[in-house]
């Protein structure tokens, strides 16, 4: 696995002291929350915060922490398809042809199709493992999540941003499974990353937001500029959440990652279980690659019981799942995925690991197996 490990570690570090430097004496040590739509503005105006839909100092501490993790300019979104459609509207124009996964995040195809297409941007779908083939030629932007959700393919971000790039193209790369601390697609020469907060980095599944990152100032520009515009903007309050969380974000996604690893392993030696996908077990199709972009397997692992009702007796039937739509929260959660329409099998689930001792989760997913 690619060895950005000790880097990272400083990087968690400097995370729970970037507001030292800010302080003064008697300050408060937790960033505060700032509600305000309007600010003492006499005279000229430039140089200050003017109004709350261009400003607050609470989107300020998170994207400060945001920006520190990714290495980059970060711009908070109140949820994870604002922060997607941000990074569209910022890039496309009429005419302009855009590839995205047709087996990512299910919302994504939705607003290209119901609001891309008809401003006349020509949309392409392929598949996660599939996404270098057919070139890039004549494409605008290149649109990656990696590992998939559900079906947690991967693919290549370093290659196909070199063969992206080479065409004129922009890669932007959806890293909600992963989190910063699992894969840094900027390092691996994508433009933009987008991101929703809402899972893991919050990771107590009470707060919706979302996040652009970029090294480009005048791409960034362009993204601030449609929050200002469109109105897309956090809650001081959701913010504040969000930053409370990324301050625990390595202490649980290092404990989900370890556990979904053994779990993982262990339900692949499960009798019950048909399939299970998960990047980070030798022999996984994206095994290959998880070793050279990614720093974990993830929390995420997919698994495939013989049929829809087993699936569902294994989920309702397991007292520590939540049985829920999202991931990345504290509590582990599973859903069947099929019963959105995703293309998988009815008997497919998507388990997100979370921080329960594994020892005490593996025996009761195993106890629910055994029942199902
Ligand atoms: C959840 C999710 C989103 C959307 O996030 P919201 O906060 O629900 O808008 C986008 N991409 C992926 C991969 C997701 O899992």
């Amino acid at each position: 696995m690619t060895d950005t490990r000790a880097d990272m570690d400083q990087i968690a570090t400097e995370l729970l002291h970037l507001r030292r430097a800010e302080l003064a004496k008697g300050d408060p040590v937790p960033l505060p929350i700032t509600l305000a739509a309007m600010y003492h503005l006499p005279g000229d105006p430039a140089g200050a915060r003017g109004y709350g839909r261009m400003d607050n100092p609470t989107w300020d501490g998170l994207e400060h922490a945001l920006g520190h993790l990714e290495g980059a300019t970060a711009i908070a979104f109140p949820s994870g398809m604002a922060a997607i459609a941000a990074a569209f509207f910022a890039v496309v124009r009429a005419g302009d042809k855009v590839i995205i996964p047709a087996d990512g995040y299910y919302t994504t195809r939705l607003l290209a199709d119901r609001f891309l297409k008809p401003l006349g941007v020509v949309v392409e779908e392929r598949l996660t493992p599939a996404m270098a083939e057919g070139g890039f030629a004549g494409v605008r932007m290149v649109f990656l999540e990696t590992p998939s959700n559900p079906g947690l393919d991967l693919c290549d971000i370093a290659g196909i941003s070199e063969a992206a790039h080479a065409a004129g193209a922009l890669v932007v790369v959806d890293n909600t499974t992963m989190t910063p601390y699992g894969q840094r697609p900027l390092d691996l020469g994508a433009d933009l990353v987008a991101a929703a907060d809402t899972k893991a980095p919050s990771g107590h599944s009470d707060v919706l937001m979302g996040h652009v990152t970029g090294r480009d100032a005048d791409l960034m520009a362009r993204v601030r500029d449609w929050r200002k515009i469109s109105g897309a903007i956090p809650g001081p309050f959701e913010a504040w959440v969000t930053h409370r969380g990324l301050e625990t974000l390595e202490l649980r996604f290092s404990r989900m990652c370890a556990s979904a690893a053994e779990v993982a392993a262990r339900l692949q030696a499960h009798p019950k279980v048909r399939l299970v996908r998960y990047p980070g077990l030798p022999g996984d199709p994206g095994h290959n690659l998880c070793q050279s972009q990614m720093s974990t397997g993830g929390f995420l692992i997919g698994l495939t019981l013989d049929s829809e009702a087993r699936a569902e007796r294994f989920i309702t039937g397991c007292a520590a799942l939540q049985p829920a739509t999202s991931f990345g929260g504290v509590h582990s959660s599973a859903e069947r995925r099929a019963r959105w329409g995703d293309a998988v099998a009815p008997g497919f689930v998507r388990l997100s690991v979370g921080i329960e001792p594994v020892a005490v989760l593996w025996d009761a997913l195993r106890a629910s197996l055994d029942d199902a």
